[in-house]
């Protein structure tokens, strides 16, 4: 039987919860807030409010990490990019967020990543230099934040046979050595954003995924025009003091076909590349960046990630990211684009660029036939001066519209919780809200534990590594069927057990939800083909326990 009372049962997303609380609203329930948009900077907005108290429920029209987040480098930048442009207060943000999420609040998702930048022919000494003198800056940023050095170490100068040794791969004709600094990497960026809906549903959010809005009505705003749309001025409540009325939302259940209005004292909308949809006074400058997956094997097998100075361009780095799972990335574009697409696609150009650049300094270079598989995202980047995507601000803005709703954009993943903060702190101000201060910054998220803690858990490491102390939770699940525990498809680390984690736990609702969000096992075609049925089995298997 499920101990409700137990963190694991009040933090579960489940196809009953989800049904459940959304018969709630939309029978008539009035929340605090109604957050739109299911990526990291909507689940952390939700779990900001949450946790101050207030009545939140966040509405996603497909599912968590569907959008732009589960497209990113994976990094938990330590703002180094920033100082690079100039910008040292986004730098020492992302700094002290880095922080926060790898010591206080995601130790678990959140690891140490050694990035050597080689030292080659293409990198004249005065650039290399000023590498120098960046890195070094960005570790005075890491002291100031108090990350420390057992850590994130700090940058040093490595000579060819160090180099070499920590990436066996690389060319060592005209290598003159290399830099070795450190950063954050995320296990998943999608298991991030179900960890921070999870942790949000724990303090009572309502996690909504499925439900598209369609458009917000502002009944206060109608209400005060004159001769508006009822022509009736101030409500009497209003007239007494007792603040505008809720905000109407109109969705729509995407499961069910069935619409519905919800009603809130305030909404924030974190939709991302979308928001201009429910706030056209937002002004974005779309750009699609591409990653490919190969096997670590072209590397050398090495867990040391390269950054490769791109030929012809200032400050600007392909990235080969391992992902300790026997797959490397290797990123990323910058495309401008005016198409917000579901799922954006590589093209052709931006997958030989990526592989021409990084063969320049790899023994073997990389192959058309090395690539298993390609993904793409588009940055929510908001318009401003700069003639390319790539030199636009990374910064987010806080907006409130015409019709009261908040939007909160821009921004990178790193700094998701800020932006979280600085729009709930918007929308209590606006709607007069009863809150308390923002805790989230000493908030562990479901899973997370001090490492030494993390360190002692009964469990593969692997596990450890994406479910933190929830691993022998997912190990449990096969205990009457071992079987549970062998891997999805040949060549593939995830195991049966946590696709029914995924079901009993973690929202998913379907195939999609299972194969490419709560795992990236869908990232490969060929892997994601082989999963299939084991994918459908774990569905049923909820379907069995349930019913
Ligand atoms: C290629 C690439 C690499 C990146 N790498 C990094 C990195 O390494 N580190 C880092 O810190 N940042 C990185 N970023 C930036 C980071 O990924 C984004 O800033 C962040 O993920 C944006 O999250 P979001 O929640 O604002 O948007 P999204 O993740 O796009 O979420 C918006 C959600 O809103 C939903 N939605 C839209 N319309 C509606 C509606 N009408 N009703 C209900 N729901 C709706 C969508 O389905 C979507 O799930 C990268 C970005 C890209 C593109």
């Amino acid at each position: 039987m499920t101990d409700l009372a137990s963190p694991l049962a009040r933090s579960s997303l489940t196809a009953d919860r989800r049904a459940r609380e959304l018969a709630e609203l939309a029978g008539g329930t009035v929340v605090d807030l109604l957050v739109v948009g299911g990526g990291v900077t909507g689940a952390g907005v939700a779990l900001d409010a949450a946790s101050r108290g207030l009545s939140v429920a966040l509405v996603e029209a497909r599912d968590l990490a569907f959008g732009t987040s589960r497209w990113s480098s994976k990094l938990v930048h330590g703002g180094l990019r920033y100082l690079a442009s100039g910008d040292v207060r986004l730098a020492r943000e992302s700094a002290a967020e880095r922080e926060i999420l790898i010591r206080r609040t995601a130790g678990h998702l959140v690891h140490p990543l050694p990035m050597v930048l080689p030292l080659t022919r293409d990198v004249p000494v005065g650039a290399a230099l000023l590498a120098r003198v960046g890195l070094g800056f960005a570790d005075l940023l890491r002291r100031g934040v108090r990350t420390p050095s057992s850590v994130l170490p700090p940058p040093r100068r490595l000579s060819v046979v160090e180099t070499l040794g920590m990436v066996p791969g690389l060319r060592e004709e005209g290598l003159r050595g290399g830099l070795l600094y450190w950063d954050g990497q995320l296990v998943d960026d999608a298991r991030l954003v179900v960890a921070i809906a999870r942790t949000a549903a724990a303090f009572g959010a309502r996690i909504l995924t499925r439900v598209q809005v369609l458009a917000v009505q502002d009944s206060a705003v109608q209400n005060l025009v004159p001769g508006g749309a009822n022509g009736t001025g101030p409500t009497a409540a209003m007239r007494a003091g007792a603040g505008p009325g809720p905000v109407e939302v109109e969705a729509l259940d995407t499961l069910t076909g069935q619409p519905c209005r919800l009603r809130a004292r305030t909404v924030i909308n974190a939709t991302g590349v979308w928001a201009p949809v429910l706030a056209p006074e937002i002004r974005l400058r779309p750009s699609r960046g591409t990653h490919l997956v190969l096997p670590a094997a072209a590397f050398g097998g090495t867990p040391t990630a390269l950054s490769v100075p791109i030929p012809g361009e200032r400050n600007r780095y392909a990235l080969v990211l391992p992902q300790g799972d026997g797959r490397v990335y290797v990123g990323l574009t910058d495309v401008s684009t005016d198409e917000v697409v579901d799922l954006p696609v590589p093209d052709h150009g931006e997958i030989t660029h990526l592989l021409n650049v990084v063969s320049g300094v790899l023994a073997t270079p990389l192959d058309r036939a090395d690539v298993l598989g390609s993904f793409a995202g588009l940055r929510p980047l908001l318009d401003g001066p700069g003639g390319r995507t790539a030199d636009l601000s990374r910064r987010h803005t806080v907006h409130t519209g015409a019709n009261r709703v908040i939007t909160v954009v821009g921004g990178k993943l790193t700094t998701y919780r800020r932006m979280a903060e600085d729009a709930v702190d918007a929308a209590v101000a606006q709607a007069n809200l009863d809150a308390g201060p923002c805790r989230t910054s000493r908030l562990p998220l479901v899973g997370a534990a001090p490492r030494r803690a993390l360190a002692s858990i009964p469990a593969p490491r692997r596990l450890v590594a994406r479910y933190g102390t929830e691993a022998p939770a997912v190990l449990d699940l096969a205990r009457d069927d071992p079987r549970l525990l062998a891997p999805v498809a040949a060549g593939v680390d995830v195991t049966g057990a946590e696709l029914v984690f995924g079901v009993l736990h973690e929202g998913a609702l379907d195939v999609d939800d299972l194969l490419d969000r709560r795992t990236r096992v869908g990232l490969v075609p060929a892997d994601r083909a082989a999963a299939l049925d084991a994918a459908r089995s774990a569905l049923t298997h909820h379907a069995v326990r349930t019913g």
